[in-house]
């Protein structure tokens, strides 16, 4: 795979672009939609939910065009930590059910374990190079409850079909070089990407398949006229029968049945400088990638370079460019012996998006109108199965194809002050840390 060179550190501190900037092969370059042109399906945004879901579309012989405001993963995909995990928030294959009913409960558990297979099946077809690392996910216990807890969770998914299993104490503590944790959750279809490389080869490969996609071609307005949607940028118009947003949070600002229904969640996300081979030998020697189940989360995956990805929530407790460089630092030592002092190269911060429900969403907004909204922090392998399958349900005419079946949106009440929500949550956790 090639790379474009990483830029040399210097004395100024960490590069605040991703990590992914620098290391990603170029993307296809994508006209901006300069006509007014019609399509049987509009797809508006170019992170991994619209361009999988365009993808499918085309290959299903759909004439579909994508409208993306900036370039393909220019946000949250592209500044995401990469690592692919099959697994809920907050539920298990078993708690899923008193939520959504037993059946739904194991149509969506089927289709989040399968999510990680969906992500490296797809690279593997159409041969995307993105430094695709199938070697696990795991959630470490950082307490014998929690472990106990785990087993369970363990066998409900193996149960199931999946290649998941508990990995005991010493073990963990092994995989990882993080001497706090008691035992990991192991889902073995999971593991790691470059989701900007991911996305862009996506993009190349939906071009392939015939989907006509637009950059720098912000949707301005979205109205009905007629039987169809109308899409109105800068440049020119698009008029389509169907329309799926997957603009993540800004579906808010295309139509107004989305206003205020996700949350946001600040995310940093950090590089170090690459590890040396001691470090190496130390911290995450066999690959995988992992998130642990603290308040604070920590997370942890090598790139192609020996970067430690990591990342932490953004707290009213740790404010401005310089504290977020230190926390990272903090959070490295805190939990690698092997790091005692550690270089941070890249640093960034950004937006993911929360459903009240904490499972993927997608929303019915009528008239062949289908917004997908499913962050939740797990995007990567979701959202790719959820645009898979939005774009069979389409193809086909028939929802059948949905393992998440879409609702009218609702507004969250109160939603200024539950904007402040995931913030407040995360300093409280942050001084529990
Ligand atoms: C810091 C961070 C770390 C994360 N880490 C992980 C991780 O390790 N693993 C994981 O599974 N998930 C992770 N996530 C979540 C994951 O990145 C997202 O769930 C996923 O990328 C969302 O994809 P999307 O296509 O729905 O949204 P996005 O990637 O946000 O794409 C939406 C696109 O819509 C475009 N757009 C917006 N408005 C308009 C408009 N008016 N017209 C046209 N286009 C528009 C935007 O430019 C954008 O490209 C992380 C998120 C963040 C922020």
């Amino acid at each position: 795979m090639r790379h474009q060179p990483i830029p040399r550190r210097d004395g100024d501190g960490p590069a605040t672009t991703p990590l992914w900037v620098a290391t990603a092969p170029a993307g296809p370059q994508l006209p901006t939609l300069a006509a007014d042109v019609e399509a049987d399906v509009l797809v508006i945004g170019g992170g991994i939910a619209g361009m999988t879901t365009a993808l499918h579309l085309a290959e299903a012989g759909v004439d579909t065009v994508l409208l993306e405001a900036g370039q393909p993963g220019d946000r949250a995909t592209g500044w995401s930590g990469g690592l692919v995990a099959p697994d809920y928030i907050r539920h298990t294959p078993e708690t899923i059910g008193s939520v959504l009913g037993r059946e739904r409960g194991e149509r969506l558990s089927r289709m989040i374990g399968n999510s990680a297979r969906a992500v490296f099946d797809l690279i593997e077809r159409h041969g995307i190079a993105c430094e695709a690392r199938q070697d696990g996910f795991f959630t470490p216990a950082h307490s014998e409850s929690l472990s106990q807890n785990q087993r369970s969770y363990a066998a409900q998914w193996s149960a199931r079909g999946f290649d998941v299993s508990f990995v005991e104490g010493a073990e963990a503590r092994r995989r990882f070089g993080v001497e706090r944790y008691c035992g990991a959750l192991r889902f073995g279809e999971g593991g790691s990407i470059n989701p900007l490389a991911y996305v862009r080869g996506i993009a190349g490969a939906a071009l392939a398949a015939g989907a006509r996609l637009f950059a720098q071609s912000p949707v301005e307005t979205l109205d009905r006229v007629g039987d169809r949607w109308v899409a109105r940028t800068p440049g020119g118009t698009v008029s389509a029968r169907r329309v799926v947003l997957a603009a993540n949070g800004a579906n808010a600002t295309l139509h107004p049945a989305m206003r205020r229904t996700a949350l946001p969640l600040h995310v940093v996300q950090f590089a170090s400088a690459p590890l040396d081979p001691d470090q190496r030998r130390s911290i995450l020697p066999e690959g995988g990638a992992f998130t642990d189940k603290m308040p604070y989360l920590f997370t942890a995956r090598l790139d192609a370079h020996g970067h430690l990805v990591s990342a932490f929530p953004v707290s009213f407790m740790v404010r401005g460019a310089k504290a977020h460089v230190r926390e990272a630092k903090r959070r490295l030592a805190q939990h690698f012996a092997a790091m005692p002092q550690p270089q941070i190269d890249y640093i960034w911060e950004g937006l993911a998006w929360v459903n009240p429900s904490f499972l993927p969403e997608l929303y019915d907004l009528g008239d062949g109108a289908l917004a997908i909204q499913a962050c939740n922090g797990r995007g990567i392998g979701i959202n790719t199965q959820l645009g898979i399958e939005v774009a069979a349900a389409i193809a086909a005419n028939n929802r059948d194809a949905l393992s998440v079946q879409p609702r009218a949106p609702h507004p969250i009440r109160l939603h200024g002050g539950a904007s402040l929500l995931p913030k407040m949550l995360m300093s409280m956790a942050y001084l529990s840390n």
